[in-house]
């Protein structure tokens, strides 16, 4: 058995293997060797498969533990985007964790964690710097021998950084362009699994831009729990919660124990996640 790292064996056409899978291998040597099969995956995130016309999906990482979602104090940061990576991240099945990176930017940390917590119900929200180190020894926890987590978050939010930080090295090409060694620009050779010396592994890839909302009922389920907690306690067991008397979610609105942009928020994620044709009576309990 094998954890696949990149594209080291070849796979027979009927096994799609991707990053963070173990998989089954005929030996011969590296580079020859065939994959024989891909044991079944315990989390993974998935894109349409863009080979195929229909709606195939293709894993783009998988069996991991943790998902760093990552966002930046120097501007990047933004509660909407946040909560569609937590939905994202809780769909995978694995357990999301906020890292708000670049806290040496940020003038007022403890509030930019704040901000978080309120949109990242029930999930631990850490600020650290790759810069500075600020923060980086509360990641500790998630780091054990064996596990295995994913960094998500846009590009230029210090995902490549993290992975140096951690791993004490300079595994991973920093920045948009490395200046050229004379042979002109290059397209950095992406390393998508790095094994940290405590026994932790980190999976980047950058194949993460494209993951879509589909299927994503159950991640927004846990993701909004708050929300999803006034479901049933309207007067109408059929509230649409579209202004009818008793409606639980304006009660909640209107006490302030509910934000309006997350009901929003949680509308608009909850009609992302549905296909054109059965929108109708999504919000029936
Ligand atoms: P990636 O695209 O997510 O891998 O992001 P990079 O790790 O390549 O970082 C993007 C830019 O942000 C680079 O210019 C880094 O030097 C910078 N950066 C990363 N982490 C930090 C940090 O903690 N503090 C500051 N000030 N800059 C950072
Ligand atoms: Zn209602």
């Amino acid at each position: 058995m094998a954890r696949l790292k990149r594209g080291a064996y070849r796979a027979s056409e009927s096994c799609h293997p991707t990053v963070g899978d173990f998989v089954m291998i005929d030996w011969v040597k590296d580079g020859e060797s065939r994959i024989r099969e891909t044991l079944p995956r315990s989390t993974f995130f998935a894109r349409r498969d863009p080979s195929s016309s229909g709606h195939a999906e293709q894993a783009v990482a998988a069996n991991f533990d943790y998902v760093f979602v990552m966002q930046a104090l120097d501007g990047d940061f933004n509660e909407r985007r946040l909560e569609r990576y937590l939905t994202l991240s809780w769909q995978s099945g694995a357990v999301p964790v906020v890292v708000l990176t670049k806290a040496d930017c940020a003038e007022d940390v403890s509030t930019c964690i704040q901000i978080a917590e309120s949109v990242a119900f029930g999930v631990d929200v850490r600020a650290i710097s790759a810069k500075t180190g600020m923060g980086l020894s509360e990641l500790d926890r998630y780091l054990e021998p064996g596990k295995t987590i994913v960094l998500l978050g846009s590009s230029g939010v210090g995902k490549s950084s993290l992975v140096n930080a951690l791993s004490g090295d300079d595994l991973m090409a920093v920045g948009e362009v490395r200046e050229s060694d004379g042979r002109g620009r290059h397209t950095t050779s992406h390393r998508q699994l790095t094994l940290l010396e405590g026994g932790a592994m980190l999976i980047d890839t950058p194949g993460m831009r494209e993951l879509g909302m589909w299927n994503a009922d159950e991640g927004l389920s846990q993701g909004f729990s708050d929300v999803e907690a006034y479901f049933g306690k309207c007067r109408f067991s059929d509230c649409r919660h579209e202004g009818e008397p008793g409606c639980a979610i304006a009660e909640a609105i209107r006490e302030g124990e509910l934000a309006p942009e997350r009901w929003e928020s949680y509308l608009k994620l909850k009609i992302e996640t549905r296909l054109a044709d059965d929108k109708e009576g999504f919000l029936r309990d």
